[in-house]
Parts: structure tokens; sequence; C-alpha cells
């Protein structure tokens, strides 16, 4: 029995599809191929082991698509050639290179991934990874891949196959049918409100109830009509029976992520402060806080004997917090390098900060009546200070704690300047377990 066992296991392969950059400024949406392609091959010799995987690399690289998302497929098949002359003619047909897309696709046939693999994902979540570097590892490594335009795409091709999830978050993709392509979207932004107040905090960052903005939609010609991020399942489907439009939907799909995560800020900048990497920072104030026109606010940190400049950018809604600072509060901060201006060297782009510790800060004015509790007054140079009230001396001026507008607590952007990585309040300390189980729903094409 064991024989023919092991026979029908030899029969089947797990194929492992990895691919980025098929879209381009002026619309398509590697999701949106992952939708297709999954569309196409559920009627193949194809069983799907893991929601497809949506794997955001990097936020500080200069020439990202609009979210530098690459996608990873992963499948047990009896037909691994012909699954793949499929995704080929796919990936040829969708992508937009005639708009500058520069599509990557990677094809990894087996059930366990390299470990080189996860460790160039981890490297491209971080870092400046060149598309020689990957057009190198797929040689080196004797990938089955291929790429048009410059190639940029094997990148996330090979790192979305490669990526290790420690902690992700599930998105629900809905797509709009091509004839509304570029047209408005129309989402009852009541409904996205009701959607995330009865779903929450199973689903995160959908409605910006500060500034009553709707965050699931993008804008623009992307195929995407609406992105619900969250937990699970169950309460991804529940938020498209809440939300309202009066447009017929294509259909949608649930990825797995790493948005939210925040996991692109898990390593040490280092003091080098290599452009466009990510990572944090831990140390002292040693730079005043200044603003800058336009209400930015800049200031320096201390940290392993090497001085960090970092910038808070009004957009992101801390530049309060930041301009409240003082030298020598110790804090927490993470963000993306950015490139040396005229007028500062490389800044770190912050995309929060914790003070850990505020310092005592103390300012120098005239004594307080210790009977009336009132401000005294100046009797003249060297003559000392006088209450006004009661007559009580005080030789000097004294020096008192000032309350620190500052609190020992995170810092995070406004929800609408957060990025598709950052890892929202409600999330902190949270790891997902929820795992794939095949289950229907994380795909689906609606009636005509
Ligand atoms: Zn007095």
């Amino acid at each position: 029995m064991s024989g023919i066992h092991s026979l029908t296991v030899a029969e089947k392969t797990i194929l492992n599809i990895g691919f980025d950059d098929t879209d381009s400024p002026s619309g398509m949406c590697t999701t949106f191929l992952a939708y297709k392609m999954v569309g196409e091959l559920s009627g193949q010799d194809a069983e799907f082991l893991d929601f497809p995987r949506l794997v955001r690399f990097n936020p500080n690289i200069p020439w990202k698509t609009r979210g530098n998302g690459a996608v990873s497929i992963r499948l047990q098949t009896g037909d691994p050639s012909g699954i793949k002359r499929r995704v080929r003619r796919m990936i040829s047909r969708y992508s937009d290179t005639k708009n500058g897309a520069n599509p990557g696709l990677v094809f990894l046939e087996g059930g366990r991934i390299p470990k080189q693999f996860a460790e160039f994902g981890s490297m491209a979540l971080w870092r400046l990874v060149r598309r020689g570097d990957a057009k190198k590892f797929a040689r080196q490594n004797g990938l089955d891949h291929t790429w048009m335009g410059n190639g940029q795409g094997l990148v996330g091709a090979i790192g979305a196959i490669g990526y290790d999830f420690g902690d992700h978050t599930l998105e629900l993709l809905s797509y709009r049918r091509r004839s509304r392509f570029g047209t408005r979207r129309d989402l009852s932004a009541e409904s996205v409100r009701a959607m995330q107040k009865i779903t929450a905090p199973d689903t995160f960052s959908s409605f910006d109830t500060r500034k009553g903005r709707v965050m699931i939609a993008p804008r623009g010609p992307d195929p995407v009509f609406y992105g619900v991020r969250g937990e699970d399942v169950a309460p991804l489907l529940r938020a498209t029976e809440i939300l309202r439009t009066s447009e017929k939907l294509d259909g949608h799909m649930i990825f797995k992520s790493n948005q939210g995560t925040g996991d692109h800020l898990r390593n040490k900048l280092d003091p080098g402060m290599s452009p466009y990497s990510s990572g944090t920072i831990t140390g002292s104030v040693s730079a005043a806080p200044r603003i800058l026109r336009g209400g930015h606010v800049m200031f320096a940190v201390l940290s392993g004997g090497h001085e960090f400049w970092c910038a808070v950018y009004k957009p992101t809604g801390m530049t309060s917090v930041a301009a409240g600072l003082i030298p020598g509060d110790r804090i927490r901060a993470g963000g993306g390098v950015r490139r040396a201006s005229k007028r500062f060297p490389r800044v770190v782009n912050l995309e929060f900060i914790r003070v850990i510790l505020p310092a005592r800060e103390t300012r120098i004015s005239n004594p307080p009546c210790k009977s009336c509790g009132k401000k005294m007054k100046s009797k003249g140079r060297n003559q000392g200070f006088e209450c006004v009230k009661c007559g009580r001396r005080h030789p000097a001026k004294v020096r008192a704690t000032v309350r620190r507008k500052v609190k020992r607590r995170l810092y995070l952007p406004d929800v609408s300047a957060h990025r598709h990585l950052t890892r929202p309040l409600q999330r902190m300390g949270r790891t997902n377990t929820a795992r794939f189980d095949g289950s229907p729903g994380w795909f689906c094409v609606y009636e005509k």
C-alpha cells in the first residue's frame, strides 16, 4: 500500500508562482492579475494550498509602483508545465509593459522554500535590492524565471515566494468590471463607517473617523473597487454584506498579506543610513526640534554614538508631538531614509515615535509666594523678589519642573497617513494565527 501511496504523492507537484510589477501608473494591477489567474487556474488541475500572498516591500523605494506589492500563489498540481504555460501567457497578456511595467515571474517547485528565499524576501522589505541582485539570485539558484522591461519585478517575484510571515493580515479586494475601469467609484461612506463599527477590531483602517474619510477605496484607474483589511475570512465576508454601492462588481479575492504588521521596521537602522533603507533607532533627542516651512519638524537623535536626523512631515499628524520633544528625551522611532538635500543630510522620515522616557524640563522663573501662591515681582536688579499681596520676600529666581505635553507612549500617524505596512494601534501586540483551510469564500466571481 505504501508504494501506491508514494506514487500518488509523487504525481503531484507543489508549485510556487511569484510575480510583481505588472502594473503601471495608468492602470492594471498585480493583484487583479492574481485574481484573473486564480480564476483561470481554478478550472485546471490545481489545488490552492494558501491564500494568494500579497507582500508589500520596502515602502521607501523611489521607483516603486503604487504600493510596491508582489504576489505569490502556492498550489498543488499534476500538470506543472501546463500551469506554467498558462501563467506565462497571462503575465504577458495582462502586464502593462507599454506604460512602464517591468514584470518579473518566478516558479519554484517543492513544498519547502529554501532559506535563501526567505532571506531575500526580508531584505527586500527594508533595504534597497537592485534588479541586478535579483537576476543574479535567479541565475545562481537555477530558477525558472522570466522578466520583461528592465526586470525590476524579479525582486518582488522572488521575495513574494520566499517571504516568511511571522504575523499576517488578510485583505479582501473586490474588483470592478472592465467597463467601469476609470469611472468614479460610488461607495457609500456611511456604509463604510457602519462596516468598521460592526467588524472592527477584526477589520482595520477602513474609515478615518477623525477626518471622515473612506480608507478602503483607491482613486484612479485601478481595477480594485475596495480593499478591506482584517484578521480572518468571516469578518471580511461580513464586510462585503454591509458595504453599499450601486455598482455591479466582478468579484473578490482574499489575500494573505504583511500589511498592518509593521514588519519593515523590525531591524535597526545602520549608522551609514543607506538611502531608502527602513528601520528603527533608539536613543536620546540630541538636537531640539525646529519647525520648517510647511510645518514639517526636524530633530536629531543620538543612538549608538551616531546622530540620526529625523523628519516628521505635516500630513502624518505627528508634528505637534515631534515639536514637543526636548533634548534628553529617550525615544524609539522608525521610518525610511531619505536622500540628502541641499539643506539637510540624510534624514529618517518617521513613521512612528515611541516616547520611552521624557526628560525633565525645567524653567527658571520668578518664585511663587508660599502664602498666596502668586508669582512674586522683582524688586529690581539684585534686589530680590516680593509678593505684591502680602509682602513676603525671596532672594532669587527659582527653577521649576514644567509639565510635559509629550507622554510616555506610542505616537502613530493619522490613520489616513498610514502606509500599507503600518501596524495600526489596534494591532499592537497582536499576532494573527488564522490559517487557510480551503473553505470557500476567499475567491468569488459574482454572477452576471
Ligand atoms: Zn503673598
